[in-house]
């Protein structure tokens, strides 16, 4: 809420309590709706943009409410986070779709790498590296399947933290990809630093690649770059053919974008990508 033109301190404290309130009331409906498996897990396909394979998928949590409509991450992730519910939400969406990659992989399918993204405050409140081990071994999915996605600003903000828990995610064998990349402020030492595998190019330089000269020379860059490191690039929010043609010039390994699908309940990624016809 903003604070101009109010110049009473009567309706901004009641502007302030209704808000939290409402929050309060937004935190009890999110755990009831844990406890009462109203979230689901949708899988967006990962593509290879030479050949148009797939390669994966990421998990991407979404709210359904019954009798309600969907409701997208944005709008409850970051209340997750505040109240720290986001590291039983984060645990649940983990072991969901571990559950569901080995059930595949069990029938002789091949869904390729699963990307399951770890928020920040699930790093500063939780043991991720014993979550994960849990994981894992609850689902009995083999860890070179599955890939992590942080944010460069959850990576810079959690300083030596991060060191150990990227350790600890190579010792395990997990991959480990940079979302959002580009968005951050830090520096591009930490790449060095530490063993990555993957950036994901965010979808606001890939969005005006086609039209924008700036944008193009920056998602050239990062693939020149991540190549010169040996680290595979995938470009974001793919919504065009103009789009994939400029990223198989730049040599860009995979991509997800709306141009192939988007993130969908598992039955139907199941019927539109991994049974044989
Ligand atoms: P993200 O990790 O950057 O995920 C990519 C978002 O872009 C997804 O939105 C996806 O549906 C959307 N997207 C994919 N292709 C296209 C495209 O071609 N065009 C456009 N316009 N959008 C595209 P979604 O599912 O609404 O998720 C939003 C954010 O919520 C995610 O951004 C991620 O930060 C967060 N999120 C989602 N699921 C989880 C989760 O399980 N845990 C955590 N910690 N965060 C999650
Ligand atoms: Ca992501
Ligand atoms: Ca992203
Ligand atoms: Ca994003």
């Amino acid at each position: 809420a903003k604070a101009e033109g109010r110049n009473t301190y009567g309706f901004y404290t009641e502007d302030l309590t209704r808000l939290a309130s409402q929050r309060l009331e937004l935190e009890t409906r999110l755990r009831r709706a844990l406890a009462g498996g109203e979230f689901v897990v949708h899988y967006q396909p990962v593509i290879a943009v030479a050949d148009g394979r797939l390669l994966g998928a990421e998990a991407l949590v979404r709210w359904q409410p019954p009798g309600e409509v969907m409701v997208p991450p944005g709008a409850f992730i970051p209340i997750a986070e505040e109240t720290g519910l986001i590291v039983a939400l984060g645990e649940w969406v983990l072991g969901t779709a571990c559950r569901q990659w080995r059930e595949w992989l069990d029938t002789g399918l091949q869904p390729g790498s699963l990307a399951v993204n770890l928020s920040v405050e699930q790093i500063r409140r939780r043991d991720v590296e014993g979550m994960l081990r849990e994981a894992l071994h609850d689902t009995g999915l083999p860890p070179r399947w599955l890939e992590l996605e942080i944010t460069e600003s959850s990576l810079m903000a959690q300083g030596e933290q991060a060191e150990a828990l990227l350790a600890a995610l190579k010792a395990l064998g997990i991959g480990l990809a940079i979302d959002d990349f580009g968005t951050g402020y830090s520096s591009l030492a930490y790449l060095k630093r530490f063993s990555i595998d993957k950036l994901k190019i965010d979808r606001s330089f890939v969005q005006d690649i086609a039209d924008d000269r700036n944008d193009l020379a920056i998602a050239a860059a990062v693939v020149a770059m991540a190549r010169a490191l040996d680290i595979s690039v995938q470009a974001e929010g793919v919504e065009t053919e103009a789009q994939l043609d400029l990223l198989r010039e730049l040599c860009c390994g995979s991509y997800q974008g709306y141009l192939c699908s988007p993130a969908l309940p598992a039955d139907e990624f199941h019927a539109r990508f991994l049974a044989r016809r």
